[in-house]
């Protein structure tokens, strides 16, 4: 899918294209507002003109990362038929944030972890942000390495 497919699903379902400055050439991303603190960000990584998929998910730091289930949606017929359908489950999560935590130290949001490409293999599942996001400074790392088998961790909409 091209950035102008994602640009004429997206939009109208009202998202708003963030402009990438110098990066915008390897990845693209569009956020919603989806009540309270959340949103939903869906975001294209490009090889060339063209991304392979785009993943949807619930984001609270904008540049953070995609909290709970990942939608990943990998063609254009895909996307136009199955949005409202994400955007609805997703909202529907914001109103269960505890499903959206850590079940072990139940203080951090979980976060999909999946295989890189050539390295070592594994079936994607969402873990605490506290098993890799050790912050120095005012931020107090927890360390945990709890994981949620609660909701979902990865979805693909084909
Ligand atoms: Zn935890």
């Amino acid at each position: 899918m091209t950035l102008d497919d994602l640009k004429a699903i997206l939009e109208p379902a009202g998202f708003v294209h963030q402009s990438g400055g110098m990066l915008e050439h390897l990845s693209s991303s569009f956020i919603k507002p989806a009540g309270g603190h959340w949103s939903i960000g869906a975001h294209a990584g490009w090889e060339g003109n063209e991304a392979p998929y785009v993943d949807i998910g619930l984001m609270l730091d904008l540049r953070g990362a995609t909290i709970g289930t990942v939608h990943r949606v990998t063609s254009v017929a895909a996307l136009r038929s199955k949005l409202r359908e994400i955007i609805t489950g997703l909202e529907a999560a914001t109103t269960q944030e505890d499903l959206l935590k850590c079940p072990e130290c139940g203080v951090r949001w979980v976060a999909l972890k999946e295989p890189s490409a050539g390295g070592k293999q594994f079936t994607p599942f969402l873990s605490c942000q506290g098993m890799y996001k050790a912050r120095s400074g005012k931020e107090k790392f927890i360390p945990c390495r709890g994981i949620s088998r609660r909701i979902p961790a990865l979805v693909i909409h084909g």
